[in-house]
């Protein structure tokens, strides 16, 4: 085994890529191979490894705010859809034997643990894999900003972010075939590149104040996120260039 060069790694997975083909909802099936990819990474580098999903794929509060749906309301159906997301993510990876817990910032006792610091630590410790859902807890916010403040909160060293392709490029490569993929590309770069929209301003700024390395690539990559994890250059770097 290659000595990780991160010992705690968040992943945000967006609600996108948990509904596979379907572009909307929940691919069992597709969770299923992501989630063998996530134990095969744990069990690969014994890193510890933070899940925050997104809800995307079941509801966002802006594409029902105005239409008689308060943006707040919507912003809360947004945040329970990231538990939706999040319960689903934990049986697919305790079905393939990987402990796992899901904890909440919005309180749904019934179905996951409150989001407490301390509880998050200790269960990393044990070699639990932590879903950290339900955003920030708060309407008018976004899973990638609740993503980077969890991996503050909780000393990861790494923010990963796969995609559907492998990183960033300068120009949309599924319409461009021109497009040049970028190996590392800087906060500032990331923040002010109206083309560059992998991750939300607000998320990538609080990473830049905090020098958190992100790493975009496609999430089922041939051994994408190990071999990130293990220091490999895979995907496109967002740091301090
Ligand atoms: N959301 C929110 N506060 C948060 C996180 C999420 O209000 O802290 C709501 C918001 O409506 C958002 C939805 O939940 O559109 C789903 O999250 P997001 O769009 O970040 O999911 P993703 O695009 O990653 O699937």
């Amino acid at each position: 085994m290659n000595q990780p060069k991160y010992k705690r790694v968040l992943i945000k997975i967006s609600g996108e890529q948990l509904a596979g083909d379907r572009g909307y909802g929940i691919d069992p099936v597709f969770i299923d191979q992501v989630a063998k990819q996530l134990v095969e990474v744990e069990s690969q580098t014994k890193a510890q490894i933070i899940i925050v999903p997104g809800g995307g794929n079941i509801m966002r509060g802006a594409s029902v705010a105005n239409k008689g749906i308060d943006r707040a309301t919507g912003d809360y159906m947004g945040m329970m859809a990231t538990i939706i997301n999040g319960a689903a993510l934990t049986d697919l990876l305790e079905s393939n034997n990987q402990p796992t817990r899901l904890l909440s910032r919005l309180e749904v006792d019934s179905i996951a643990e409150p989001y407490i610091r301390r509880r998050a630590l200790r269960h990393l410790e044990k070699g639990r894999i932590v879903i950290v859902a339900g955003g920030m807890g708060n309407p008018f916010m976004t899973t990638d900003t609740a993503a980077v403040s969890a991996a503050l909160e909780l000393n990861c060293d790494l923010v990963i972010k796969p995609t559907k392709v492998d990183g960033v490029y300068d120009s949309d490569p599924v319409s461009n075939s021109e497009a040049r993929h970028l190996p590392r590309v800087d906060y500032l770069r990331a923040i002010s590149d109206e083309k560059i929209t992998v991750m939300d301003n607000s998320a990538v700024s609080l990473a830049m104040d905090n020098h958190l390395p992100i790493i975009v690539l496609d999430l089922l990559g041939d051994r994408k996120i190990q071999r990130a994890i293990e220091g490999e250059a895979v995907g496109t770097l967002i740091h301090s260039v």
